[in-house]
């Protein structure tokens, strides 16, 4: 049976979270806002043959994982991202997670204190990203990069800017999380 993981999509409503799984699973993006209702389960095979050189385990598990294969099951919250609905199953077991905020938006940022706090508490110590979303509306950007080095810096995490709209950098972010979860693996 392949190795596989569980990685969950936080943040605040409308910030990108569903585009950006959708342009990386699907490579698709769509403009009308469908505000997804309970929670979607995505799950991808992971292309080990660029990330297997950057893991850094023991040799014997990264063939076994290479010989076995990897697959990641993706958490998308729904409609539940009101706080009061966000509950432990959601968090439970995960092996990684995207927190996700809108580069236009101040709130969506301040929010992402509380769910990378819902990670420790639920979750425990797993591998996670800041993701700014909605690079392509420069013109709106409120929050500067400067601020999100320094969140990052304090949580010890890594950052990325994309747009689910013009496939910006998803790629990029959903690898370096698998990688990471892979180099927890081995
Ligand atoms: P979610 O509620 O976090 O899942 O957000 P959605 O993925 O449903 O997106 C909310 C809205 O933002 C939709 O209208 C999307 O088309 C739009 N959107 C998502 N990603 C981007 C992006 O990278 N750039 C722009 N300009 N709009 C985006
Ligand atoms: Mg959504």
């Amino acid at each position: 049976m392949a190795y596989q993981g569980k990685v969950i999509i936080l943040g605040d409503p409308a910030v990108g979270k569903t585009s950006l799984l959708s342009r990386y699973i699907n490579g698709v993006f769509k403009n009308d806002y469908i505000q997804t209702l309970g929670a979607n389960f995505l799950i991808k095979e992971i292309d080990l043959k660029k990330k297997i050189e950057k893991l850094t385990g023991e040799q014997t598990k990264i063939q076994d994982i290479k010989e076995k294969g990897f697959k990641l099951y993706f958490w998308d919250i729904g409609g539940q991202e009101d706080k009061l609905f966000v509950n432990e199953y959601y968090f439970a077991y995960s092996h990684g997670a995207m927190v996700v905020f809108n580069l236009v938006s101040r709130e969506s940022f301040d929010n992402i204190e509380f769910w990378i706090s819902k990670i420790y508490e639920l979750s425990g110590d797993i591998p996670f990203l800041l993701v700014g979303n909605k690079n392509d509306l420069s013109d709106e950007r409120v929050i500067t990069q400067r601020e999100i080095e320094e969140k990052a810096k304090e949580y010890g995490v890594k950052y990325y800017e994309t747009s689910a709209k013009l496939d910006e950098n998803v790629d990029k972010a959903f690898t370096a999380l698998s990688i990471e979860i892979l180099n927890k693996l081995t």
